[in-house]
């Protein structure tokens, strides 16, 4: 079966490295599945959850939380460079669920004082959250 590596790299080091036969990950222009042997490509990437079906572990997919960075395929090796990233397995819920929490208050407070900075801030942590609780409902 044809495959390519999948690495996912953050500032703690390597978080994912696996054979796969199919990602998909969401860039600026939308969703985008990759197949082995991809052209070469680097794009940005969203806060969004990507998905890995392995070819190392029975076809078994992995959903990771990708929190944006980017993704560049070279060669047979898609890479992935993010802020933070976490796998499905590792995501703690009610962390996610109080993150949340955290941020609507501080996003209503904001738009309350019109302070757009802290608006813009408080929409990144919320998207934050709600893709970990995605992801971490896949399990
Ligand atoms: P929090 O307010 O809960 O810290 P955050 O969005 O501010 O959330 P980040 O700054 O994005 O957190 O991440 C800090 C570190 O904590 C990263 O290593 C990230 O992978 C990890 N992390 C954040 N939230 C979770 C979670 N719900 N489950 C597991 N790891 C998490």
């Amino acid at each position: 079966m044809a495959e390519m590596t999948v690495q996912i790299v953050t500032p703690d080091g390597i978080r994912y490295n696996h054979k796969a036969s199919f990602i998909s990950i969401r860039t600026p222009d939308g969703e985008m599945g990759i197949l082995p042997n991809h052209v070469n490509l680097i794009a940005p990437l969203e806060v969004h959850e990507m998905k890995i079906r392995r070819t190392d572990h029975d076809s078994h997919v992995d959903w990771v939380a990708v929190n944006k960075g980017v993704i560049e395929v070279k060669d047979n090796v898609v890479t992935i460079i993010a802020d933070s990233a976490e796998r499905d397995c590792d995501i703690d819920l009610s962390r996610a669920e109080r993150a949340k929490v955290r941020a609507e208050k501080e996003l209503a407070e904001a738009e309350k004082a019109h302070r757009v900075d802290e608006m813009e801030r408080a929409k990144i942590a919320l998207q934050r959250a709600i893709n970990r609780i995605r992801v971490g409902n896949h399990l």
